[in-house]
């Protein structure tokens, strides 16, 4: 990497959105560290990334565990840079009706998605040290409404979209931004078993009026977005990208005054 070159931090770059995420930031100039679980999964995207011409690094990293956050964060001290971005789309999803949730189900979901997205943000504002930057989270449309039988990750996802507004204001002053992304139904790993329950992908494509799933480069250019300059006015904002899911159901078109004339007709005839 150069000197100058923006350092830009994605966990659970490994795969799906993370990892779309970390290609486009590195297309368009960035140093990215790849961060996930998987140490492998994590290289194999970086090298990937340099394979193209990118500029990338790998960590192992659990964004559940305090030490594992603050490990990847001190290496990057220890490397001399200081990242100016960071998206935490590390997640997991656990799926139980409430009467079979175990605590450990429970506890592990809002540890990845809650607490890791506060842990990974914490060493990042330590990090930089009074200098701007901006975080992105990947909250999901299931913060903005909820389902059956996805509790954890339902709870999870409103406390992270919560903790992008507080994060956003109390550190507007320090010259940081906290946005935030929900992604619909994207295509990935997390969605790939799910999906082939026909009547739940038939369902959720009646609900996305855009009728199609989305792809994980549709959430990484809007990452990528709210990470730049472009978005310098931007803070707070939990933004849906979904297909239109979230603004209403193409299942509620109002009856035509004609379909009503005619159930009223109907409605006489019997
Ligand atoms: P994905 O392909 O499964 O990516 C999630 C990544 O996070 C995986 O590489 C996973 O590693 C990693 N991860 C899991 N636990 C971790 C931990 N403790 N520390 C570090 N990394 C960890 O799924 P995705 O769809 O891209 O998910 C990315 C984000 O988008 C998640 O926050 C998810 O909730 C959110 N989201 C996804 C959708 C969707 O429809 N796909 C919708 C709304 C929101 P392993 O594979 O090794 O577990």
């Amino acid at each position: 990497m150069s000197a100058a070159q923006p350092v830009v931090i994605v966990t659970g770059a490994g795969s799906g959105i993370g990892a779309a995420c970390a290609e486009l930031l590195a297309a368009r100039g960035n140093h990215v560290v790849i961060s996930d679980l998987s140490g492998d999964a994590a290289e194999s995207v970086a090298a990937q990334i340099r394979a193209s011409g990118g500029s990338a690094d790998a960590f192992a990293t659990d964004v559940s565990d305090a030490q594992s956050c603050a490990a990847l964060i001190e290496a990057q001290d220890r490397a001399g840079r200081t990242a100016s971005g960071l998206v935490n789309s590390a997640g997991c999803a656990h799926r139980a009706a409430l009467a079979d949730l175990t605590l450990a189900g429970w506890q592990k979901v809002i540890d990845v998605n809650l607490t890791g997205t506060m842990l990974m943000s914490q060493g990042f504002v330590r990090h930089l040290r009074g200098k701007p930057g901006a975080i992105v989270n990947i909250a999901s449309v299931m913060g903005h409404f909820a389902a059956p039988n996805l509790s954890p990750y339902i709870a999870s996802k409103g406390g992270v979209a919560m903790l992008t507004r507080a994060l956003a204001v109390e550190l507007a002053g320090q010259g940081v931004r906290v946005n935030a992304v929900s992604p619909g139904y994207i295509e990935t790993g997390m969605t790939d078993r799910v999906l082939k329950v026909r009547r739940y992908a038939e369902t959720i494509l009646r609900r996305t009026p855009m009728a199609r799933f989305g792809k994980p480069m549709d959430i990484a250019k809007v990452a990528a977005f709210l990470l730049s300059d472009d978005a310098g006015y931007v803070t707070g904002q939990v933004l849906p990208v979904d297909g239109g899911m979230t603004a209403g159901d193409t299942g509620l078109a109002s009856p035509t005054l004609a379909e009503i004339e005619a159930a009223e007709a109907d409605s006489v005839a019997i």
